[in-house]
């Protein structure tokens, strides 16, 4: 997951392979509550790891279900139902920012009984539940609103529970209010329970899921249209035993969307990207946001669990729509809208208004801030693309705490004008996808010259190897120690008996051009060998400064070096990184400290590893490695010419981090932040 506070996203233009995707947000947290309000154990396979079905797990724990991960089987947990019967009469609940959480279990809690508190992040305390406490106060529910009327948090006590007379909730707002209803009902329908819906029932696909799992847990809902729902007297919540959570329909828009919108890598139109985990059979509505696709433009071959998706018509075809029916995925169709012939209207979209932000407004100010021109309504939006390629306009896509605004405009990154798309807070997307931007990026293509190198050169214990993975890990970026990969070089030539020095030159260079090298969780492997520590001593350095200097080893190893520069970026730490393995980097820092400065950070850092020496060898040792790396004839040390210098002798790291990051955004399309 990328935690960084913005993520730039190069311009991007083909893609393609395979992206398995997680489960569905919505079923995962209904299936927890099912198989919590059941008896029995129930099994819940590929169950979606995510901050809303996080929370639900964590109320669920404190209201006394048994709840065991077992990671080994996939995503497998395993839920010892309650059988309708709460463990504990008294709880404190957070539910973050998860409607698919709070609203059915508010309900759940209120037909049982008890002293709960339910309350989340001050957005969830602006989503209005009243609807809900309305419909549950009609049948005797004791809630309170502990904050402002009409929103969490929510204090919930004792009932007096009577079902004679239909109860009446809110169709037109939230579906969420009636799919809450209908899993809580069954806990107390010793006769039959009615609900009517007043109002135009909005997001009926997502009542249709609902009904789905109340039957996989033995409750069959009589329907009337889409105002009467009928709980038969006698329903009793039963486990299914094992259930399994398909993936997430909505999260499949953004790779549809992909293939529609992204060249062909391998240049045929075959299978161009494939989706596993939800295809034709799924019971989620959002997955007819394919047929939206499709009128765009868009070719779709599916199977029951899998889609595979290319271009078809380019540019796409602009349509206008009511989506009702696929209220998440349709923003998805607003980004694709970008890429169409004329201007796309979105119809009967009042729902965006009350999610995770304000949808409406937040897409409508996002596009025009790519060019776009954007009408909205209160109901309604309407996209214009940019005119010509030159009216595309860098930006910096505000994502408002709302996962789907931040993986849709990830879509902006293959824009024809070839800019640059920075999406902040990146993280956002842990509430149904927290693995995203991995997935977008392992499908796309971009030219090389597109992925942005950072380079940071300079002499050794400059302290540039710290900065480069400090600043990595502030832009999500790859990080390369080519340090690492002549300290590498030098240890598998003595392993392997080799002496370096020119004799060996030759038999060195063929084993650095095959090193069996990997880099995994900090940790540096030769074949099968952790040889982390062996390459950090001052002896693997010395080495590593011999090799360095034999012209045969560097040529071999910068095939090595440059399959470091891969999507989203790279930060690149060295010697010649500017001057000779990326001299097109966007940005070269050469990075220095006097001779005495560097002896001092050397010497504490050994002597804290426990290390002994003195600081007159130390300053000795590098003085005599400056000497041998500036003079050799191979790529000696030296700051490029269009680099920028810091010295950083009298500078903490985090200062030397920030002159660099603030370098790095004033040549970033965006502006300083
Ligand atoms: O940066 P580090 O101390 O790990 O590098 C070890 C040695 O490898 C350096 O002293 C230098 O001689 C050599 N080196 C190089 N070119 C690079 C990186 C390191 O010559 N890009």
């Amino acid at each position: 997951m990328f935690a960084t506070p913005f993520l730039d996203l190069p311009p991007l233009d083909s893609a393609s392979g395979t992206v398995v995707l997680p489960g569905s947000k919505s079923i995962s947290n209904r299936v927890l509550l099912l198989a919590a309000l059941s008896g029995g154990t129930t099994r819940v396979h590929d169950l979606l790891d995510s901050d809303d079905t996080k929370v639900m797990l964590a109320a669920l724990a404190t209201l006394g279900c048994g709840i065991r991960h077992n990671h080994v089987n996939g995503n497998t947990v395993e839920i010892d139902g309650l059988a309708g019967q709460l463990t504990a009469s008294q709880a404190d609940l957070f539910m973050g920012n998860a409607g698919t959480a709070i609203r059915p279990l508010t309900a759940a809690l209120a037909v049982l009984g008890g002293d709960f508190s339910l309350h989340g992040v001050p957005r969830m305390h602006e989503r209005p539940i009243g609807d809900l406490v309305d419909a549950l106060r009609q049948l005797g529910c004791q809630i309170d609103y502990t904050g402002q009327d009409g929103y969490p948090p929510l204090r919930i006590g004792q009932p007096q529970l009577k079902l004679d007379a239909p109860i009446r909730v809110r169709g037109d707002v939230s579906s969420q209010f009636l799919t809450a209803l209908l899993m809580a009902l069954p806990l107390v329908a010793q006769q039959d329970v009615v609900i009517d819906v007043v109002g135009e029932l909005i997001s009926k696909p997502y009542i249709e899921i609902t009904l789905n799992l109340l039957a996989r847990f033995g409750i069959t809902v009589q329907r009337d249209g889409w105002a009467r729902f009928t709980i038969p007297a006698g329903s009793r919540y039963q486990s299914p035993g094992d259930i399994h959570v398909e993936a997430d329909a909505s999260s499949a828009s953004y790779f549809i969307a992909l293939g529609a919108v992204a060249t062909s890598t391998t240049g045929t139109f075959d299978s161009k990207i494939r989706i596993e985990g939800v295809g034709a059979a799924s019971i989620q509505g959002d997955i007819r946001f394919v047929e939206a696709a499709e009128q765009m433009g868009a070719q779709v071959a599916s199977g029951p669990n899998w889609l595979e998706i290319s271009r078809g018509t380019w540019p796409l075809k602009a349509i206008d729509l009511d989506c009702n029916h696929i209220p998440d995925a349709a923003m998805t169709l607003a980004v694709m809208a970008l890429y169409a012939d004329g201007s796309t209207t979105l119809r009967n979209i009042a729902s965006w208004r009350v999610k995770e932000t304000d949808r409406i407004a937040a897409m409508a100010t996002e596009l025009r801030k790519l060019g776009a021109t954007v009408n909205e309504g209160a109901d309604y939006l309407r996209i214009t693309p940019p005119a010509t390629v030159y009216d595309w306009k860098a930006a910096s896509i505000h994502t408002y705490d709302d996962h789907r605004v931040a993986m849709c405009f990830s879509l902006a990154a293959f824009n024809p004008a070839q800019l640059p798309v920075r999406i902040e807070d990146p993280k956002c997307v842990a509430k149904t996808f927290p693995d995203y931007f991995e997935a977008l990026l392992a499908l796309s293509h971009t030219a090389t010259a597109h992925i942005p190198v950072l380079c940071i050169d300079g002499p050794t214990a400059s302290g540039k190897g710290t900065v480069a993975a400090a600043l990595a890990a502030r832009l999500g970026y790859h990080f390369l120690d080519s340090g690492a990969m002549y300290r590498i070089t030098a240890l598998a030539a003595l392993r392997a008996g080799l002496v370096i020095s020119t004799t060996d030159e030759a038999a060195i260079a063929t084993l650095a051009q095959t090193l069996p090298v990997r880099f995994v969780d900090g940790k540096v492997w030769l074949g099968d060998s952790d040889v982390s520590e062996a390459i950090r001593t001052e002896e693997a350095g010395m080495n590593a400064s011999k090799v360095s200097a034999l012209p045969a080893v560097r040529l071999a190893l910068v095939a090595l070096q440059h399959s470091f520069r891969r999507l989203p970026g790279l930060v690149a730490d060295g010697r010649d990184m500017g001057t000779v393995i990326f001299p097109d980097a966007p940005l070269k820092v050469y990075l220095t400290a006097t001779a005495a400065k560097r002896a001092e950070r050397r010497y504490e850092q050994l002597i804290s590893k426990g290390i002994s020496t003195t600081l007159e060898d130390l300053r000795d040792d590098l003085e005599a490695r400056d000497a041998r790396d500036s003079s050799r004839v191979a790529a000696p040390l030296k700051p490029a010419q269009d680099a920028l210098l810091l010295d950083n002798s009298d500078m903490s790291i985090e200062t030397s981090v920030d002159q660099v990051l603030d370098w790095w955004q004033s040549k970033q399309p965006f502006g300083l932040k």
